[in-house]
C-alpha cells in the first residue's frame, strides 16, 4: 500500500508537518511498497492514536454494564456490514468499543486496572474487542503477599513476586492504586496518604510505591510504575501529589524512561480545605513536571455529562455514593485489592465540576514539554473515550475555551487560570500526545510513529492542516477528528469516513 501526498506528523522520527509518502508492506512501515493507493494529499496523517489509560474490560467495566441498562440504550447501533451490534454511551459493549476507537483514528487501547485473580475475565473480554491492539495492567498496589514482601525489605522477592503476578495474569506492567487503601477500606476505613500505615501490615503505601518501583526496574520492564495517588478526588490534595513523587525522584529507571506515570493527573491537583473552597493547583503540578523529568501524567480530562466512575480505589467509590446517592457497587477481591462503580453526572452549572473541567486543561496547556503529558479521559471516569475530539479541540483553540468558560459558573475564574492560559496546542503536540508519548511511555516501540517496522497503524483525517486553522475552525476540527477520513491497522482499512469496513482481531500485548 502506498498513502499518497499526506501531511504527516511523526514527530518521533522528527517530521513535523511534511508532505509526504507513507508505505506499507505486510503490515508495517516500509521504505517502498506497492499495491493499493490511498491519495491523501494534503490532508492530516497521524500514527495510529495509542491510548495509554483506559477501562475498557474486566469485571468492573462489565459491573457498570449491568448497573445501568440506561447507558447501553444510549449507544444502540444494530448490527450492520462486518459489524456486530452496539451499546452503551459511558460502557459501551466490547465491539463498540473496538470499532468507536478505530472510526477516530485510534488503534491501540490499555485497560488501566486489573487484579491479578480476575485477568481470566479481562482477557476474555480484550479477545472481544475488535481490530484494536490491547494491553491490561496489572494491580500490585494493595497485595498482601507484596505488602509482605516490602515490610521485610525484600526487593528481590518482590521483583519475583511482580515477575509471577504479570506472568499469570498476562499483564503489561505494574498498577498501583490508592496504595495501602483497599486494604484499610476492608476494615471500613481508609489510608490518610502515602506515610499512613496499612493495618495489620506495618508498611506505608509510600514504602509500597518505593518498594514496587523497584521491582519495576529490576524487572527493566518496558513501562514505569502506574500510579494512582493516595487522596485520589479530595479538595487539598496535590500536596499528596507532589510528596508522593518527591519520594520516586531518586530511583534510576533501567530503561531511557519516565521513573513514574502518574494516572489521571486532573483528579489529584485539587487545591482548597473542602468542596466550598474547592481550586485548581494544576499550576504548581504543571510547575512540577516542568523542573522534574522523572515522571509523566495523562490527564483524566473531564467533560460535562454522563460518566461511569470505575476504580480499584473502593473508600473513594463509597464516597462518590454517600455523595450522590446514585447506584453503588463495591468490591473486595480476596488477598489482593478491591474497586467500586458509581454512574455520575458532571453538570456544567456546577462550580466544582467546572473547576475539574478546567484543572485537565491546564495541565495539558501549562506542562511545557508534551512528552510527558498524555491526553485522556480516565475513560469512563472523566468522560468516555467517545469525546476525544472536544478535548483536542479544546486544546487547539482559545476562543473555544474561552467561549465554553462563559457558559460556566461565575466563580471559576477565581479558582483556575485558565482563562489566562494564551497556548494552543499545534498538530505536532497533538500527535505527541496522542501518539507517540503514549507509545513511548509504554515502551510500544513499534507503536506511535512511522519508522520502518513499526506496525502498520495510520490515521488519515479530512482536514487539510495548510489551510485550516483550528484555532477558529475548531467545530471543523472536530468534525473530522470524530470520523477518520481513513484508519489503515497493521496495513489494513479497517474504518473509512465513520464506517466500518473490516474488523480483523487485534493483538493483546503482554
Ligand atoms: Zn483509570
Amino acid at each position: 500500500m502506498i498513502i499518497k501526498g499526506g501531511i504527516v506528523y511523526d514527530p518521533a522520527n522528527g517530521i513535523f508537518g511534511e508532505e509526504m509518502d507513507l508505505c506499507v508492506d505486510e503490515g508495517r512501515m516500509a521504505e517502498d511498497g506497492k499495491g493499493e493507493v490511498i491519495d491523501a494529499r494534503g490532508l492530516l496523517v497521524m500514527p495510529g492514536g495509542v491510548d495509554a489509560h483506559s477501562h475498557i474490560a474486566g469485571t468492573k467495566v462489565n459491573t457498570g454494564r449491568i448497573m445501568r441498562p440506561d447507558d447501553a440504550r444510549l449507544g444502540i447501533e444494530p448490527r450492520s456490514g462486518v459489524c456486530r451490534p452496539c451499546t452503551g454511551y459511558t460502557v459501551p459493549n466490547c465491539y463498540a468499543i473496538g470499532y468507536r476507537y478505530a472510526r477516530m483514528g485510534y488503534t491501540t487501547a490499555f485497560e488501566a486496572a486489573t487484579p491479578i485473580i480476575e485477568a481470566r475475565h479481562t482477557h476474555e473480554e480484550l479477545e472481544e474487542i475488535p481490530i484494536l491492539d490491547k494491553g491490561a495492567l496489572t494491580l500490585f498496589g494493595t497485595n498482601w503477599e507484596v505488602m509482605e514482601c516490602v515490610r521485610d525489605k525484600d526487593i528481590g522477592k518482590l521483583a519475583a513476586y511482580v515477575a509471577w503476578g504479570l506472568r499469570s495474569a498476562r499483564g503489561y506492567g505494574v498498577k498501583i492504586v490508592n496504595p495501602g487503601g483497599g486494604e484499610a477500606w476492608g476494615f471500613g476505613s481508609n489510608v490518610k496518604g502515602p506515610n499512613d500505615p496499612v493495618p495489620n501490615f506495618d508498611v506505608t503505601g509510600a514504602e509500597i510505591i518505593c518498594g514496587l518501583a523497584q521491582a519495576n526496574e529490576m524487572l527493566r520492564l518496558p513501562h514505569s510504575i502506574h500510579l494512582h495517588f493516595n487522596n485520589l478526588g479530595k479538595p487539598g490534595n496535590y500536596t499528596t501529589a507532589l510528596e508522593t513523587l518527591e519520594l520516586l525522584k531518586d530511583i534510576k529507571p533501567s530503561r531511557m524512561r519516565q521513573v513514574v506515570h502518574v494516572a489521571h493527573m486532573q483528579f489529584s491537583a485539587y487545591g482548597g480545605t473542602s468542596w466550598r473552597d474547592f481550586e485548581s493547583k494544576a499550576p504548581v503540578i504543571a510547575d512540577y513536571f516542568n523542573s522534574h523529568n522523572h515522571a509523566t501524567m495523562d490527564l483524566g480530562q473531564l467533560l460535562f455529562g454522563s460518566a461511569t466512575t470505575m476504580t480499584a480505589d473502593a473508600p473513594l467509590e463509597y464516597g462518590n455514593a454517600r455523595l450522590t446517592h446514585n447506584k453503588w457497587s463495591n468490591h473486595d477481591i480476596e488477598l489482593e485489592e478491591s474497586s467500586g462503580v458509581v454512574p455520575m453526572v458532571y453538570f456544567r452549572k456546577m462550580l466544582v465540576n467546572a473547576v475539574q473541567w478546567a484543572i485537565g486543561l491546564e495541565l495539558a496547556l501549562l506542562t511545557r514539554d508534551p512528552w510527558k503529558v498524555l491526553m485522556t479521559t480516565d475513560h469512563p471516569n472523566g468522560s468516555p473515550f467517545i469525546n476525544y475530539p472536544e478535548v483536542i479541540t479544546l486544546l487547539m483553540s482559545k476562543p473555544k475555551r474561552d467561549a465554553e468558560m462563559a457558559t460556566l459558573h461565575e466563580q471559576l475564574p477565581k479558582r483556575t487560570s485558565l482563562g489566562g492560559i494564551e497556548r494552543e496546542l499545534d498538530w505536532t503536540e497533538i500527535a505527541i500526545m496522542t501518539r507517540a508519548a503514549p507509545a513511548r511511555i509504554l515502551g510500544l516501540e513499534d507503536k506511535g510513529h512511522f519508522g520502518p517496522g513499526a506496525d502498520a497503524d495510520i490515521s488519515i483525517y479530512d482536514l487539510r492542516p495548510e489551510e485550516v486553522d483550528p484555532s477558529r475552525d475548531h467545530a471543523l476540527v472536530k468534525k473530522a477528528l470524530a470520523a477518520a477520513k481513513y484508519t489503515i491497522k497493521s496495513g489494513i482499512v479497517v474504518s473509512q469516513k465513520g464506517q466500518i469496513l473490516a474488523a480483523p482481531p487485534g493483538r493483546t500485548l503482554r
